[in-house]
């Protein structure tokens, strides 16, 4: 099986102000310098007004910087939108795309998502692309077509595992306190990397994160589930001693 360095990934969403984030962000770059070896890279996707301070507080230290979004285009009239250049001039990394909460207020569709992760990719970002069922489509027994169908329209040609992330998020576990089961999780994991499989070299080698009401107890059990290679990590990840904690489970 091929080695995949686990990836903690905090979606700090619309929350925190410019303090809440330094000082947020400045606590685990100090404990990630004080940890020596870990198996784990750690990364903060803060709101985009705190990009600049954040980056300069993580700056020198192994914690990445991402944004939650990006538009397609590189620049232009665009009122609102914040362009892939913008991100890589912030320092940032990674960026989320198509997360279920954009996909359902902003009715981003996996033609969007995959727009958006061209331009990411022709900045140098490594996209973190979200797919995931709603709780009727799992009812419904569809959710792995429905992931399919997402990865198929959302991941453009030139998908690498050094440009993309997954992440598989179910959206009926994100910010309820419901989380899959390591089954359903290890049965879905699986599906994807299967599916990457079908039109990328390197799948092996992709990362695929799990996300969805992760918390310091679960972490451990859903960490090291097969093919389950991080956490993209909502409400846990405002709080320090938690996100190191969920950090701090992997193996
Ligand atoms: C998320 O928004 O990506 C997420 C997984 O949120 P939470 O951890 O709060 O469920």
């Amino acid at each position: 099986m091929a080695a995949r360095r686990k990836l903690i990934a905090g979606n700090w969403k619309m929350n925190g102000l410019k303090a809440d984030g330094l000082a947020l962000a400045s606590d685990l770059a100090g404990r990630l310098a004080g940890a020596g070896a870990v198996p784990f890279d750690l990364l903060v996707c803060p709101p985009f007004p705190l990009l600049f301070p954040v980056g300069d507080a993580v700056k020198g230290s192994d914690v990445a910087l991402g944004a939650q979004d990006c538009h397609a285009k590189q620049k232009g009239a665009h009122t609102g939108d914040v362009s892939p250049v913008m991100l890589k001039d912030a320092g940032c990394a990674y960026v989320i795309l198509g997360h279920s909460e954009r996909r359902a207020d902003h009715g981003e569709s996996d033609a969007v998502v995959n727009a958006k992760a061209v331009a990411a990719h022709k900045e140098g970002l490594i996209a973190i692309v979200c797919v995931g069922e709603t709780e009727a489509q799992r009812d419904a027994g569809t959710q792995t077509d429905v992931v399919g169908s997402q990865l198929a329209g959302s991941l453009p040609e030139g998908t690498t595992a050094a440009n993309t992330v997954i992440a598989y998020e179910p959206v009926w576990a994100i910010g309820t306190g419901k989380t899959a089961t390591p089954d359903d999780v290890a049965a879905m994991h699986a599906f994807i990397r299967a599916e990457l499989a079908k039109r990328f070299p390197d799948a092996d080698t992709m990362r695929v994160l799990y996300g969805g009401s992760v918390k310091p107890s679960n972490a451990a059990e859903l960490m090291a589930v097969d093919n389950v290679d991080g956490a993209l990590v909502g409400g846990a990840s405002l709080v320090a001693d938690d996100f190191w904690a969920i950090a701090t489970s992997c193996r």
